[in-house]
C-alpha cells in the first residue's frame, strides 16, 4: 500500500488542524488566532480540499494518516504518549487505545474458554 501524499499545509492551516484534532471550537480557536470564527471555519474549508477530505473531522482522520500531524499517528502508542506529556488527546487515537481495550477483553475471554 502506497501511502497517501502528503500536502502542504500554510501555518494558519496546520494551526487550525492542530486545533480541530484537540477538539477546539472554531469559535476558541479564532480567539487564540487572532482570528473571527468566520475565518476560522474558511481556513478549515480550504486546508480539507487540500486534504481531499469530507469535512473537518474527516480532515483531523486523513491528518493523522499521512504524518500532518507528527505528534500522533492516531494509535494507542500516541494516545499513552499524549497523556505522558498531558498533550490533549485526539478522537482517534482515543479510539485506537478503546479498541485496544475491547480486543484485550475478548483475548481474555477466548482464553478462559480455552482453559
Ligand atoms: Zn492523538
Amino acid at each position: 500500500m502506497t501511502a497517501p501524499a502528503r500536502p502542504v499545509l500554510t501555518g494558519m492551516e496546520l494551526a487550525v488542524l492542530r486545533g480541530a484534532a484537540e477538539g477546539q471550537t472554531y469559535a476558541v480557536l479564532g480567539a487564540r488566532l487572532g482570528l473571527n470564527e468566520k475565518s476560522v471555519a474558511k481556513i478549515a474549508v480550504r486546508l480539507g480540499r487540500k486534504i481531499g477530505a469530507r469535512n473537518i473531522t474527516h480532515a483531523v482522520h486523513l491528518a493523522h494518516h499521512v504524518g500532518l500531524l507528527p505528534e500522533c499517528q492516531g494509535d494507542r502508542a500516541s494516545y499513552l504518549r499524549h497523556l505522558k506529556r498531558g498533550e490533549p488527546t485526539h478522537a482517534v487515537c482515543r479510539a485506537a487505545n478503546a479498541q485496544h481495550a475491547v480486543e484485550q477483553r475478548a483475548g481474555r475471554l477466548a482464553t478462559k474458554e480455552l482453559a
